[in-house]
């Protein structure tokens, strides 16, 4: 017996949009019917024409707390995440103090997130070059993977492995079946870096500063070590499109080797980036229109697997937002409560259906973080994480309507397309009609406790 039903004329289930009712139970989808089908005594919520999807994954997201929690906390971030549609989020091991680096900072991790988790939340361990031997405990303690940074992360007590590093840690990995994501960029003394210091408040030499050269670089040698190791590496925020046809041969040598890319590389390009607007500096950095063509062609063609925030939030004075200095600017885009709106209004005009959209942000993130058998689809059996939305309205996006806690987005001011109307997280509302519904009830994926 359902304890609620939830229904629509366009659920997206079974691979298509279709008229259901969603039976729900203790968190969890009991049936789905094709047909408007009330029971008794039964909540009943009937949501018209309006798109009920799986809730969206994003596997790359920095929550800052503990430690650094004016730049973003687990209560802003999930409710934002909410508010955009998003029902899980793994975090990533760097920006909190301490960093995810043993299995004593990752329960501090978890403790600063009690009561704060209005979304589920994963996390991802670090490995910096101190570390191989806290691999195991920390596996043992629940997290998902491993993140390490083949160039400065931004944060000092975060080092960048070297290539010993990156094969102790691979030696530790090996058949458990656990994924090592790599921040690709392997930098190296050239002009542009000097240039670029001369010149800190131009995009054109920010963008020269970190070259394509770099990035590829540095993914051929994790698709190197991929081909080593036959263990999973990850390619988290592909921006260079120049290495895709490397990317390609791996994939089709059979190499367990995943590549997520970001909307804002979707849907930004360097030629329309003012000078002087820190909104829009990340690591590696937003490229050229061509570039970014070929990074949605490679999406369409399933090269890469899938699209991720990496919602990078800093306090405006860090993201030096009054100077406008690139230089000194925090590298890190703010929006990842846009991750469904943005990918869909690009991918909207670019004739896309909900099929691609629920493989970019459902199904294959929910493989990826290794629990493609209970999320990332609507289905019997699955949890209750659930978005309803409204897909053709369009709006400007506004500084307050943005819930994370800084909100200097380069989203702030852009046309979106679609609206998110109610999140369930569990089978319970997060938001409901926009606003704020049940809270602190997000789980920790793949926790142990012990
Ligand atoms: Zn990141």
């Amino acid at each position: 017996m359902p304890s609620k039903i939830i229904y629509s004329q366009r659920v997206f289930t079974n691979g298509a949009l279709q008229e259901a009712s969603v039976y729900i139970n203790d968190g969890i989808i009991t049936d789905v019917l094709f047909e408007k089908k009330q029971l008794p005594a039964v909540e009943f919520i009937d949501y018209g024409n309006l798109v009920i999807f799986p809730g969206v994954i994003d596997a790359h997201i920095h929550i800052n707390e503990p430690g650094r929690t004016e730049w973003e906390g687990f209560d802003s971030a999930t409710k934002s995440a909410a508010k955009g549609g998003i029902t899980t989020l793994i975090d990533m091991p760097l920006n909190s103090s301490p960093v995810t680096i043993d299995a004593d900072s990752f329960d501090k991790k978890i403790e600063a997130s009690h009561h704060q988790r209005h979304v589920h939340c994963g996390f991802w361990g670090g490995l910096v070059p101190s570390n191989a031997h806290d691999i195991s405990g920390l596996l043992h303690k629940g997290v998902l993977g491993f993140k390490a940074f083949l160039t400065h992360s931004g944060i000092d007590e975060f080092p960048n492995v070297t290539a010993v590093d990156l094969r102790n840690g691979l030696k530790q990995l090996k058949g458990t079946g656990m994924p090592l994501l790599a921040h690709c960029e392997l930098d190296s003394e050239h002009k542009g870096l000097v240039a670029f210091e001369k010149n800190p408040y131009s995009y054109k030499h920010f963008l020269q500063s970190r070259p394509k050269a770099w990035e590829n670089d540095a993914v051929r040698q994790m698709i190197a070590l991929c081909r080593e190791f036959e263990t999973p590496i990850h390619i988290v925020h592909l921006s260079s499109a120049e290495v895709l046809p490397d990317i390609l041969r791996a994939k089709e040598d059979g190499l367990p080797l995943t590549v997520e890319t970001c909307p804002h590389y979707l849907f930004f390009h360097s030629e329309q980036i003012p000078d002087s607007d820190t909104r829009y500096k990340c690591t590696p950095p937003i490229r050229e229109q061509a570039n970014n063509e070929q990074l949605w062609q490679a999406l369409e063609s399933g090269l890469i697997d899938f699209v991720a925030s990496d919602h990078s939030p800093a306090p405006e004075t860090i993201k030096e937002i009054q100077s406008g200095n690139l230089w000194e600017a925090w590298g890190g885009i703010i929006g990842g409560q846009c991750l469904l709106t943005a990918t869909w209004t690009k991918a909207k005009q670019r004739g896309h259906q909900f099929e691609d959209l629920a493989k970019w942000l459902c199904e294959n993130p929910a493989n990826f973080i290794g629990f493609g058998q209970s999320k990332g689809k609507i289905e019997k059996g699955y949890d209750a994480d659930l978005v309803v939305w409204d897909p053709e309205v369009s709006y400007e996006m506004k500084k307050e309507s943005l819930w994370c806690r800084h909100a200097c987005s380069p989203y702030v001011g852009v046309e979106l397309f679609g609206e998110v109307v109610a999140t369930f997280c569990g089978g319970e509302a997060v938001v409901e009609n926009g606003e704020l519904g049940h809270l602190g009830r997000g789980r920790v994926l793949g926790f142990t406790g012990e």
